[in-house]
Order: structure tokens, then sequence, then C-alpha cells
């Protein structure tokens, strides 16, 4: 399991997720990956996608990133994240079930409206220091 040092309840679940499937991706895509480590180009989409997490708007009420109205990826990164989750999310459910299933059912939530003001993860940490 990944360790963040920023992130906490769902969007710290988020990246776990991410983080399994880009794992599963890895081992059949990237042949250079070692044991449990994840390639290079894996390790630094994880990266990104922590800092998107950290900074999406929604924070803890965050949406599942397919029905979000703010897109916040870069064309590229969104790509990668798309086959990642193509590949991956069927085969979640042996080895990670209990994730698979809290994924799906967070994905069957309606999409949200506008978000709102001072919730994302960066902001309240950033209140926390001051
Ligand atoms: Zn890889």
């Amino acid at each position: 399991m990944s360790e963040s040092s920023i992130l906490s309840g769902k969007l710290l679940f988020e990246l776990n997720t991410m983080t399994a499937m880009a794992g599963i991706y890895c081992r059949a895509h990237h042949q250079q990956t070692q044991g449990k480590e994840l390639c290079e180009e894996c390790r630094s989409l994880l990266e990104y996608a922590e800092t998107r997490l950290d900074r999406c708007p929604y924070g803890q009420d965050k949406p599942t990133c397919n029905k979000c109205p703010v897109h916040c990826y870069k064309p590229h990164m969104k790509q990668k994240v798309r086959e990642i989750m193509i590949y991956s999310g069927p085969r979640m459910l042996i080895p990670h079930p209990i994730m698979s299933i809290k994924h799906l059912l967070s994905e069957r939530k309606p999409a949200p409206g506008k978000p709102p003001e001072g919730v994302s993860n960066r902001h309240i940490r950033k209140q926390k220091k001051a």
C-alpha cells in the first residue's frame, strides 16, 4: 500500500486504489518492473495523481474522476490513467475485493455541481499550518 504523507480519508483511499491498479498494469505492461516496485513512469503518474487529489476542489466529497465536471488532469496523464483503469479495473476484484466494491459504489454516485470553496485537502492543510 502506498504511503501518502499529505492525504487522508477518501482521498487517500483513492490514491491507494490507483496505486493498486497501477501495480497490476505495470506488472503486465512494463517489463522493467522488479518485485513490488513500479517503473519510473508509473511512479511519476502516481505522484502526479497525489498532487491532483491534494488540490481537488471537492476535498473529501470528491466524486470519482470519470463523473467529475472539473478536468484537472493534463490530457496525456488522463489518457494513461484511463488505460490503467480499463485494464486493471476488472482485475482488481480478486486481489482487492473490498477496494473494488467501494470504488464501484462511489462510481454510482451522481455527478456533483460546482465545487464549494475552501474544502480541498491542500487548502485545509495550509490552514492547519497557519
Ligand atoms: Zn509501469
